[in-house]
C-alpha cells in the first residue's frame, strides 16, 4: 500500500539575479510547452496514467522542448494528473476540456532542486543551475525555519512562481501518516476562519480578501443579456442563451476554483491544520431572496475548499454562525450596533474598529477553537491564524517573527473593496 503522508507548503522569495531571472523566465516558458505537449497527446490517445503517458510522450518533450530529462518526466507527471483530474470530473457528469496550462510555474522535486543548509537553493534549468538565497525570515523560528530544520518533515515536489517581478518558491514538504501520528484534533488545531460573503466572496482570518466583484459584474452582464434574449424568443436565440449559460457557468466554476485555491493556500502558508467556515444552512439563509445564484457560488466555493484542503491534509469544520457578524472579536461584545453598516464593524464596549467581514471571518475561527476547549477549564491549545500572529484564548497572543521574504506578508488589508 502507498504511503500517506501529511502535506504542508512554505513559501520564501528567492534572491535571483537579472540574468538568473531571465534563465527562470525561459525554463518556465519550456516547462509550459512541455507539459501542454504531454497533455495535448494524452488527451488525443485518452491516456492518463503517469507511466503511460510517459512512455508516448517523453521523446516528444525532448525533441520539441529544451527541457532536461528530470523535468520532462517530471511536467508528464503534471499533465497526467491535470488528465486525470478532467477525467474524474467528467466521470461525475461535468462538462470537461483539455487541460491548458497557461499559469506561470513549474515545478520541482528533490532531483532538480537542492536546498543547502547555508540556505540557498539551487535549481535546475534549462541550461546550467541557479544558485540563489532563499530569503527566509532572519528569525530561527520563523514558520519556514519550522519545516526546513525539522527532522520530521522532508523536502517534496516545490512549485515556483513569478510574481511581481520577484520569484517565489512554494516549498514542499511531507511526512508519512503513521497509526500513531494524530490527525488534528480539536485541542491542537490552529484554526484560518473565513467568512463567505458576497460583496467579499471570501475573506480569512488573516486579512486575506476575495472580492467577489468579477463574479457579480459577470452575472449581472449576463442576466440582463438573458433578458434580451427571452425578449425576442426565437428557436435561435434559445439555443444562444443556452450557450450563455454554459459559458457563464464554466466562467464561475473557475473563478471559484481559483478562490477556493486561494484559500487552501492561505491555510497551508500560515501552518493552518483546519480551516473554519459558517453552516450553509444558515449562509442560505442570510441572503436576500433572489440570490440563487450567490447561494449556488456559495455552496460550490465551499465544495471545492473541501476538495483541496483534504488534498492537503487540512480539515475543514462548520461553526454556528450565530452572532458571528455582530459580535467584536477583540473583546466578544455583542451588539447589533457594533454593524456600523454593511461594510465597517465598531465596537461599541472596546472602540475596536475594522472591516466587518474580517471581523466576521475572526469570530467563525474562535468559535472553531472554543468549540476543541474543554468547557471548565478550556485547556486545549487550539489557535487561530492572524495575519501577525496567532492567538489561545486564555494564553493571549503569539506574533510571528518579523518576516521579511515571505510573500504572505504582502497580502494587506487594503485589497478589499
Ligand atoms: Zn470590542
Amino acid at each position: 500500500m502507498a504511503t500517506d503522508y501529511q502535506r504542508r507548503t512554505a513559501i520564501t522569495r528567492l534572491d535571483v539575479s537579472a540574468k538568473q531571472s531571465t534563465l527562470l523566465s525561459e525554463t518556465i516558458a519550456e516547462w509550459l510547452k512541455g507539459c501542454q505537449l504531454a497533455a495535448d497527446i494524452g488527451w488525443r490517445n485518452e491516456v492518463r496514467s503517469k507511466s503511460d503517458l510517459q512512455s508516448i510522450a517523453y521523446d516528444e518533450i525532448r525533441e520539441n522542448t529544451d527541457l532536461k530529462s528530470q523535468h520532462a518526466i517530471l511536467g508528464v507527471h503534471q499533465a497526467a494528473d491535470a488528465l486525470s483530474s478532467v477525467a474524474e470530473r467528467r466521470e461525475s457528469g461535468h462538462e470537461v476540456s483539455k487541460p491548458v496550462f497557461s499559469s506561470r510555474s513549474m515545478q520541482f522535486d528533490e532531483r532538480t532542486m537542492t536546498v543547502f543548509d547555508d540556505g540557498e537553493v539551487s535549481l535546475s534549468t534549462v541550461s546550467n543551475r541557479v544558485r540563489c538565497k532563499l530569503r527566509l525570515p532572519s528569525e530561527t523560528d520563523g514558520y519556514q525555519q519550522k519545516f526546513l530544520n525539522s527532522d520530521e518533515w522532508e523536502l517534496a515536489t516545490s512549485t515556483l512562481k513569478p510574481r511581481g517581478g520577484e520569484y517565489y518558491l512554494h516549498l514542499g514538504f511531507r511526512k508519512p501518516i503513521d497509526e500513531s501520528s494524530e490527525e488534528p484534533t480539536p485541542e491542537n488545531r490552529t484554526v484560518l476562519g473565513v467568512d463567505l460573503g458576497i460583496e467579499n466572496i471570501a475573506v480569512t482570518s488573516t486579512a486575506h480578501f476575495e472580492s467577489g466583484n468579477r463574479l457579480r459584474a459577470k452575472h449581472r452582464q449576463f442576466e440582463r443579456i438573458r433578458g434580451d434574449i427571452q425578449r425576442t424568443g426565437t428557436r435561435s436565440a434559445h439555443l444562444t442563451l443556452e450557450q450563455r449559460e454554459r459559458r457563464e457557468k464554466r466562467y464561475t466554476r473557475d473563478e471559484l476554483h481559483k478562490i477556493s485555491r486561494a484559500i487552501v493556500e492561505e491555510a497551508s502558508s500560515y501552518g493552518c491544520n483546519c480551516i473554519a467556515l459558517e453552516d450553509l444552512e444558515y449562509i442560505r439563509e442570510s441572503l436576500p431572496s433572489g440570490k440563487e445564484f450567490h447561494q449556488w457560488a456559495h455552496r460550490k466555493l465551499v465544495e471545492f475548499i473541501e476538495y483541496k484542503a483534504n488534498e492537503e491534509g487540512i480539515s475543514v469544520v462548520f461553526v454556528d454562525p450565530a452572532y458571528t457578524s455582530r459580535q467584536c472579536s477583540e473583546c466578544g461584545h455583542e451588539a447589533a450596533k457594533n454593524r456600523k453598516t454593511r461594510q465597517h464593524f465598531h465596537c461599541q464596549n472596546c472602540g475596536s474598529k475594522a472591516n466587518a467581514d474580517y471581523n466576521a471571518a475572526k469570530n467563525v475561527g474562535l468559535a472553531a477553537v472554543r468549540c476543541g476547549q474543554q468547557p471548565p477549564q478550556r485547556t486545549g491549545h487550539g489557535q487561530l491564524a492572524l495575519k501577525s500572529g496567532t492567538v489561545t484564548p486564555n494564553e493571549g497572543f503569539t506574533p510571528y517573527t518579523p518576516s521579511a521574504g515571505i510573500e504572505a506578508e504582502d497580502t494587506d488589508k487594503s485589497r478589499c473593496s
